[in-house]
Order: structure tokens, then C-alpha cells, then sequence
């Protein structure tokens, strides 16, 4: 599908041909019904233990969950919160909080006490499901709640709440059995929210993004587009948490398409790659640091990854001299970056072939709009033209719970404004540049500190890098980076700044020097943490 230029400088990436999810009253519905299609196809590998899951077990076990959590008085558009590691568990009680027509909002598992009490303040779960690892933290921040009713453990238990249901023990149970084993139908609005999921919280405190029945069913029907090979015979592997946007969106994709996932809790080098080759997986859900790990990890050498055909990679960005290492090192034929937002459900933006540029981040999916205007004054911009990309179409968050102000400064007139600077060019490829937050302002400049370290990277002494603006009475802010060197390497701060200068246009040098560190703090996604490097900066200024 091309896009297509629209009056006033909107891009339109097309329509959705094929409608099915969208006919259906509920996301909860539509999972059912694709896993009894499935039968006793084997859809879901927890690549530790080995158990494998059908989706005639997955629909058997969430109508008998949905049955539960309907006894425990969980009624439509109720909140039930979860927060587990990558586990069967937390996909059958996702599910069976959509088959009751609930609400479900993920929580982060490595959210401290702290972090918990924000999330859950912000969407106030009736019921929350809690895994072995997260269980005491919910439990003790629950206990300050008015709000939580009851906790569900997947797995583990806790003293530190009075109402703590064992799942494996409900499910068991002839109590909580009724007859017959359907569930009767529910019917949820377009507007009903199905998912609150925490945005990964990079430039401030994670916003609970609201995402609708409408949002998932549009977004599922752009994603299950017609394939070559039939997607039963497909195996994916994903370590990508399923409480984040990216991960969760994965998940319910696959199961909607009756791909066989493997999935792993949590990343560990040799378990992912010999999960790749046990299970000769295809295709695999990627960030950057992952694929960072593939192309240039020794230990990658002593498995077989011929099976895999696609790497599927998002959240942060990725350089093609990672894209180029990958494809030579292990053979992967395609990889196909993507790029959205909590705020956008799943992608706006996907490499659909392998002809796109290098940099770009691909075209428009089909079903959404784009424009990009100038941050300051607002005016369209066109084609080569830098600013605020923004996103118009179904996968559009209903808003921010609980944050009015916010959501208005985001979603105008439907349109969803990023705080992503980038531009497409005249054959509607976009380019991201960076997030207008992360500019640095040094004079009269607006300097994107991911062009810098895309440079800092290409040096062969240089692991990795990132770049903040330091404070400067004159200049407003100078660019200084943080680097990484390789292993045994002699490398001054002179040898940076002098590589920079010479490759670099005279308002991106690193006027505010150079600071050798061990490691770039970044979150499980590979975003870099500027504000811990920002406060690092002040700590070694006011030593
Ligand atoms: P918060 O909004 O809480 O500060 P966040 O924006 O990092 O955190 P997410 O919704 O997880 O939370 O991430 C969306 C952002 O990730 C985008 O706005 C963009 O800056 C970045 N991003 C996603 N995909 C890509 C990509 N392919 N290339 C570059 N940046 C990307
Ligand atoms: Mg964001």
C-alpha cells in the first residue's frame, strides 16, 4: 500500500481492506472465538520450563477465569490490575478480564513501592493479579487502597493482604465451577476502555494511557493482514515485558493470528538464543539493545539462527550500521523496524519492504494520517520539512486517566502530538530525529542528541554513547557527551571532540566536553535515561 498526499499536507497511509475484528462487540469476544478456531493448535511456549499451551486449553481456562472473576464480583468496565512476568498466567487473565468486558491495566514488574502507588492511583483495580516476584510490593501498597478488593496470585503468595485468592486453587475448585462452561456473550462500546498501559515513563512519571475496545479492534484489524505462509506454521519468540505497550499489542496480535509465540520472562543471552534455535523460530520481537546484543556478542556464534527470516524491532531508535552487522553476521534476511507510541495502541510508522532509506523508519500503516507542523507556532509543515509528527486514526488513546490537562495538550481535534521531531520526505518515508524535550538549545540552534550519538557510534573505540545539553550561561545549553570506550582501548576526551569536529557541523560539537563512564543508564527498551545523566552532571559539578 502507498500512501497518499491529502489537502493541507496530510499523509494518508490507506485504507484498512479487510474488516473483522471491528465487527465485533468485544475484544474479549474476539479472542475467544479465534482460539477455538485454532483447536488444538499449539499457540503460546514458555521457552524455561518447555509447557507448551493450546489455544483449546487457552479457551477452556480463560471462560473458566472469566467465570471466576464474575464470582468475585468483577463486573463490565471494571479495572483489574496485573502485574507478572511473561507467563501463561498473565495471558489467560488478561484475556479473561477482556471476556468479562473489564478493564485491564498492566503494571510493570520492576515498579518500585513507590511507583506501584502511582500506577495504581492512577487506575484503581478492583482485583489485581500478582506473580511470585511482584506479589509483596502489590500487596503492601494494596493494603493502603481503599480501592483493592481482592489480589489473585499466578503464582506465590503474601502476608501483607487479607484477600489473597491462590489461582491455581479457584481454578480447581468445584466452587467457582459453573454450568454450563460458556460464557454468555459480552457487549462492550466502542469507547470502553480495554487497556491502561503506563507509558515507559522517559521524560517523566509513566502516564496511564487509555486505550479502547475500538483502539485494539481497529489496531488488530491492521495488523492481521493476509501472509504468505500460513500463520499456523509460524513460530515468534518474544522477551519484550507484556506489561508495556509494545509487548502487550505483540501478544494479542499473535494470539488473534494462531502464531505459535515463545516467549521468555525475562532476557537471559543463552536462553534467548537457544530458544531461537530449539524452537526455529522465524520471526522475533526485538528493541534495540537486543539487536545491539546480535550483532556484536561473541557467544551469538555458537548457536544456529539460520531459522530466523525477520526481526521485528521498535521503541528507540536503531542505526542501520546495527541493522547491516545483523544481516551480515546471522543471515536474517529482513528487518523491519517500527515506530509508535503507548498513546498510538501499536505502530504508526513500519519498513514494509527493504527498500527504505537509510534512517527512515518506514512508511504509514494503512488506516492512519499524519501531518507535521512547526512545534512553536503550530503552522503545517511539508515534505523534508523537520517538527512535531503527528498521528490521526483508531489506534488513537482515548486520553490520560485522570489527567485532563495533560490529554488536551496531547490529542487536539483528534490529532495526537508526539513530541517526536521528524519529517517524511517525497516518497512519504519518515525519519525520526528526536524528541523535542531532548533538543539541546546551544545559541540560536536546536541540536538532536541522537544524531550525535548515531556519529559517537560509528567510531570504532566507542561502545556507546549518549548526549545531554550542559547548562551555559551564554549559550543556553552545550552539548556534552557521555562515552563508553571498548574494552583495552586508549581514547582522550581530545579524540572525541576532535572526531566530532570533523564530522559534524560546527553547533553539534561538544562544546561542554566529554565524560568516560562504564555503562549508558537505559530503561529495558533501550531508551536512554537522560535525566539520571543530568543528574549525574550536577552531582560532579557540585563536587
Ligand atoms: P513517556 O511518554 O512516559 O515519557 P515514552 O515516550 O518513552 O515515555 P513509550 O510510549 O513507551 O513511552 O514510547 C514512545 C516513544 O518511543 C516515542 O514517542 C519515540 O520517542 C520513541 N520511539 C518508539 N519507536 C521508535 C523508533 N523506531 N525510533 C525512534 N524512537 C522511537
Ligand atoms: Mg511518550
Amino acid at each position: 500500500m502507498t500512501s497518499t498526499l491529502l489537502p493541507g499536507n496530510i499523509v494518508y497511509g490507506g485504507p484498512i481492506i479487510e474488516r473483522e475484528a471491528q465487527d465485533y462487540r468485544s475484544l474479549g469476544q474476539f479472542v475467544l472465538d479465534k482460539y477455538k478456531g485454532f483447536g488444538d493448535q499449539t499457540v503460546l511456549v514458555d521457552a524455561v520450563s518447555g509447557a507448551e499451551y493450546t489455544a483449546n486449553f487457552m479457551h477452556k481456562s480463560i471462560v473458566r477465569l472469566a467465570h471466576i472473576l464474575q464470582k468475585l464480583g468483577v463486573k463490565q468496565n471494571d479495572v483489574i490490575g496485573l502485574s507478572s512476568e511473561n507467563s501463561v498466567n498473565f495471558a489467560l487473565a488478561m484475556f479473561a478480564g477482556f471476556a468479562v468486558g473489564a478493564t485491564v491495566a498492566p503494571l510493570n514488574v520492576t515498579y518500585s513501592e513507590r511507583e506501584v502507588d502511582h500506577a495504581l492511583n492512577l487506575s484503581k483495580p478492583k482485583i489485581i493479579f500478582a506473580s511470585k516476584i511482584t506479589i509483596d510490593r502489590i500487596a503492601k501498597v494494596a493494603s493502603k487502597n481503599k480501592f483493592v478488593k481482592g489480589i489473585i496470585a499466578l503464582s506465590g503468595s503474601s502476608k501483607n493482604f487479607k484477600t489473597i485468592y491462590a489461582l491455581n486453587e479457584m481454578m480447581d475448585n468445584d466452587k467457582y465451577k459453573t454450568k454450563p462452561e460458556f460464557l454468555s456473550p459480552v457487549s462492550n462500546k466502542n469507547e470502553d476502555v480495554a487497556l491502561i498501559v503506563c507509558s515507559s515513563g522517559t521524560t517523566g512519571l509513566p502516564k496511564g494511557v487509555q486505550l479502547t475496545q475500538m483502539n485494539l479492534l481497529a489496531t488488530l484489524d491492521s495488523q492481521i493482514q493476509p501472509t504468505m505462509i500460513p500463520m499456523s506454521e509460524i513460530t515468534l519468540l518474544t522477551v519484550i515485558p507484556w506489561f508495556h505497550a509494545f509487548g502487550c499489542l505483540t501478544l494479542i496480535t499473535t494470539a488473534c493470528m494462531g502464531a505459535r509465540l515463545v516467549y521468555l520472562p525475562k532476557f537471559e543471552e543463552n536462553l534467548f538464543l537457544s530458544a531461537i534455535e530449539k524452537y526455529r523460530v522465524m520471526m522475533a520481537f526485538m528493541v534495540p539493545p537486543l539487536m545491539v546484543f546480535l550483532a556484536k556478542h561473541p557467544i551469538v556464534e555458537k548457536y544456529d539462527l539460520s531459522s530466523l527470516m525477520v526481526l521485528l524491532c521498535g521503541a528507540a531508535p536503531l542505526s542501520r550500521e546495527t541493522e547491516d552487522q545483523i544481516k551480515e553476521r546471522i543471515g536474517v534476511p529482513f528487518i523491519r523496524q517500527g515506530y509508535g507510541l503507548s498513546e498510538s495502541t501499536l505502530s504508526v510508522l513500519v519498513q514494509n519492504d527493504d527498500f527504505c532509506k537509510p534512517g527512515s523508519v518506514g512508511v504509514l500503516k494503512v488506516g492512519i494520517y499524519a501531518k507535521v507542523i512547526d512545534p512553536d507556532t503550530g503552522k503545517l509543515l511539508g515534505a523534508n520539512e523537520r517538527g512535531e509528527l503527528c498521528f490521526k486514526g483508531d489506534g488513537i488513546m482515548k486520553g490520560y486517566i485522570g489527567d485532563t490537562k495533560s490529554t488536551q495538550t496531547a490529542i487536539k481535534d483528534g490529532w495526537l502530538h508526539t513530541g517526536d521531531i521528524g519529517y517524511y520526505d517525497d516518497d512519504f518515508e519518515f525519519f525520526i530525529v528526536d524528541r523535542i524535550k531532548e533538543l539541546i538549545k546551544y545559541k540560536g540552534f536546536q541540536v538532536p542528541p541522537a544524531e550525535i550519538e548515531a556519529l559517537l557510534l560509528t567510531h570504532e573505540k566507542i561502545k556507546d554513547a549518549a548526549v545531554i545539553g550542559k547548562p551555559d550561561e551564554a549559550a543556553g545549553e552545550l552539548p556534552l557527551a557521555f562515552v563508553v570506550k571498548q574494552a583495552n582501548v586508549q581514547l582522550t576526551e581530545n579524540d572525541v571532540i576532535q572526531f566530532v569536529n570533523e564530522h559534524a557541523s560546527p553547533a553539534k560539537r561538544l562544546r561542554g566536553g566529554v565524560i568516560f563512564v562504564d555503562e549508558i543508564p537505559k530503561n529495558p527498551s533501550g531508551k536512554i535515561l537522560r535525566r539520571i545523566l543530568r543528574n549525574m552532571l550536577k552531582k560532579q559539578k557540585s563536587k
